[in-house]
């Protein structure tokens, strides 16, 4: 009873949940029995799941991390939840994540940072982040707190908190899994995705969250295919790009040397390894940085005291005093800059300067895929930089935090399939992730390139 009640202490202390629902994840598991009893059991039956607290959940607190939704309680549930409950999932908790998803190391959190379970092999007991966004998943997953859980990237969030922390995850094509139900950030980047331990568990986890939904007009009309009935790590006949613009100079020499040994493996596994040129790749991050603002300053213009969550109402006040209260008090420091930053590049001055040309440069990124997916199949870089850092090392300087997302973003302005696989220990025994880039609507090449990987 010790050592469990020690375990428990230490799992809470990672602060990976916000909210926990045991009672929803016990509720899953009974059914899942009588399921059983009958022969009728489901893709995810009983399996419990956590769920970032991004996702509207019928019943349970919504906050997306901030205080401005502290205490909202949605009437309905978003249709990538949905969709797990109607497979036989049950849900464990509402997990922390970067306030409005705006991060990359969860430390924006109005309900605290997300430690991860790793650290390093120095004997010292330094705390790191466990990345961001989706750092409450990503903990939780390697502290095997639950099998999955759902992401949400826009800019990296599903792959480099998995990279961070020795799981994977997929951010499947813009478009695969709907958006309805999920607290908008930047609604033309914003994707859905699961994160979990294995490529296999990130299949049928993607196959229960994907498919069209006629209540967001980005839905794609596809048909969702048996990813995992068609996983295989034979890579014969593929071909894999390794983009040379990728090879930063001064980069961390275990990066570049965990990314030597994915080259090997996936020569192992029977393919072809080609050079290719993303030539507009150092534009990417400087282009996310204006869009992603940009769209999140018109997204989160809803929360106005009136709609969600928190109202700041002083005494005497009139509208346009409560709008100022609330949001000055709601939103965090990271959130206010974005809105900053957003509505300074949508201003009638600048939008040509900033707003459009960082549109153009999007175009040209994604051409820059499209070229280069006519001499390979699917791409291999690292996820990120750098291994998982230590908490409070970033914060002073956004810049350096946005450098995070320095690989990760190019697939996302492109719309592209992209996952993080576990694919090596650093010299201080902590996980690096490599990334695969796929083409539109190819999540198995993705998949089964990770597959030859993990
Ligand atoms: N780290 C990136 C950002 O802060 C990506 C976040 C995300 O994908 N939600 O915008």
């Amino acid at each position: 009873a010790e050592a469990f009640s020690a375990n428990v202490a230490g799992a809470k202390a990672l602060n990976a949940f916000i909210v926990e629902t045991p009672e929803l994840a016990l509720a899953a598991a009974k059914a899942a029995d009588a399921d059983r009893a009958a022969g009728t059991l489901k893709a995810l039956s009983g399996v419990p799941i956590g769920m970032k607290d991004l996702f509207a959940t019928n019943g349970v607190q919504t906050t997306a991390a901030s205080h401005m939704l502290e205490g909202f309680v949605p009437r309905y549930e978003s249709t990538v939840s949905q969709k797990l409950w109607d497979a036989g999932a049950g849900m464990l908790g509402k997990l922390n994540l970067d306030q409005f998803a705006m991060g990359s190391s969860n430390e924006t959190s109005y309900f605290g940072n997300v430690l991860s379970p790793w650290k390093r092999n120095d004997g010292g007991n330094a705390a790191l982040a466990p990345g961001g966004s989706s750092g409450g998943s990503s903990s939780a997953i390697a502290a095997r707190l639950c099998p999955a859980a759902t992401g949400t990237d826009t800019g990296g969030s599903i792959r480099q908190p998995a990279a961070f922390t020795g799981i994977s995850g997929i951010k499947p094509t813009y478009g695969r899994c709907s958006r309805w139900g999920i607290v908008a950030f930047a609604s033309s980047l914003d994707q859905a995705g699961p994160m979990a331990r294995t490529v296999q568990d990130c299949a049928i986890m993607l196959e229960n969250m994907a498919g069209f939904d006629p209540k967001d007009a980005t839905s794609l009309n596809l048909p969702v295919p048996d990813w995992e009935a068609a996983l295989s790590s034979d890579l014969k006949g593929k071909t894999v790009g390794i983009p040379k613009e990728y090879r930063l100079e001064g980069i961390d020499p275990d990066i570049d040397a965990m990314w030597d040994a994915g080259i090997a493996m996936l020569k192992d596994a029977g393919a072809a390894v080609v050079e290719i040129s993303l030539p507009h790749t150092k534009y990417a991050l400087p282009a996310y940085y204006i869009i992603a603002p940009a769209e999140a300053s018109s997204n989160l213009a809803r929360y106005d005291g009136v709609r969600y969550g928190l109202r700041d109402l002083p005494d005497g006040a009139g509208l346009q005093d409560m709008y100022a209260a609330t949001r000055a008090d709601g939103f965090g420091p990271e959130v206010k800059r974005r809105i900053m930053i957003g509505t300074y590049v949508l201003s009638a001055g600048f939008y040509d300067a900033y707003y459009t040309q960082a549109q153009k440069v999007r175009t040209l990124i994604a051409r820059d895929f499209e070229a280069a997916f006519g001499a390979c199949d699917v791409i291999l870089a690292p996820t990120a930089p750098s291994a998982a850092f230590g908490l409070g090392e970033k914060m002073a300087d956004p810049l350096a935090m946005y450098l995070n997302d320095v690989f990760a973003v190019p697939a996302s302005l492109a719309g592209l399939p992209a996952m993080s696989v576990p694919a090596a220990l650093n010299r201080e025994g902590l996980p690096l992730g490599l990334q695969i880039i796929g083409k539109a609507f190819d999540e198995q090449g993705v998949l089964n390139a990770g597959l030859a990987i993990e």
